[in-house]
Parts: C-alpha cells; structure tokens; sequence
C-alpha cells in the first residue's frame, strides 16, 4: 500500500468533513439570517404603557417590584410563559400582541414559564 496515496476510505473521511463543515456552516447562516428579523421586529415593537386599557385591565407594571398583589417575589416577564424576548430590555409578550413588554415587567396574566 503506498503511504503517500490516501486510501478510497480516507478520501471518503476527508469529503465527510469537508461536506459537513459546509453544510453546518450554511446551516448556521440559515439560521442567523431567520433569527436577525425576528429580533429586528421584536426591538421595533412599541413599548406597552401602563395607560393602555388591557394593560390597566391586566394590571400591568414596568417593575415587578411594585406589582400588585397576586404578585409573588420573583415573577417578571422574562419568566413568563407569555414572554419570548431576552432577559433583559423589552421583548413580545403574547398577550399584547404587536406591542413589547418589559422583561422585568409583570402583569396578572403571568404564568411560569414550564
Ligand atoms: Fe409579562 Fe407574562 Fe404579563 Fe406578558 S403575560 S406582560 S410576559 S407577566
């Protein structure tokens, strides 16, 4: 066997990875192309207000610190199951639709996220 010549099988390893890695790479731009829109929307949503009459109705506040009763120390948007933007800043609630919450918000629709 020559040692200089890769065999039929290493040929085939080398194109595996070559194939993988640019499949996983076409992947990975997929997915961040699909993901910078959404996050452009969610950073466009107007913030809710604490004048608007759902959120009034739902008891809505920017810090959960000062939320009203049922509210129980920890509970904040950014772990509500309704919440699906980041930690931190403003994210969608599904609730308000078309508008966007305070991830440190609460209001008395909140449910833990599972
Ligand atoms: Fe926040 Fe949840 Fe109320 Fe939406 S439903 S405002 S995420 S507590």
């Amino acid at each position: 066997m020559n040692k200089d010549k890769p065999s039929s099988g290493q040929q085939l390893d080398s194109s595996r990875r070559r194939f993988f890695a640019t499949a996983g790479g076409a992947i990975g731009v997929a997915v961040l192309a699909n993901a910078i829109p959404s996050i452009t929307q969610a950073a466009d949503l107007p913030h809710l207000t604490t004048d608007d009459p759902t959120a009034k109705a739902l008891n809505y506040v920017e810090d959960n610190t000062k939320a009203p009763a049922p509210h129980q120390a920890g509970q904040e948007c950014s772990n509500c199951n309704f919440y699906t933007g980041a930690a931190t800043g403003y994210g969608p609630c599904q609730l308000f639709v078309g508008k966007s919450v305070n991830a440190k918000g609460w209001c008395s629709g909140y449910a833990k996220k599972a």
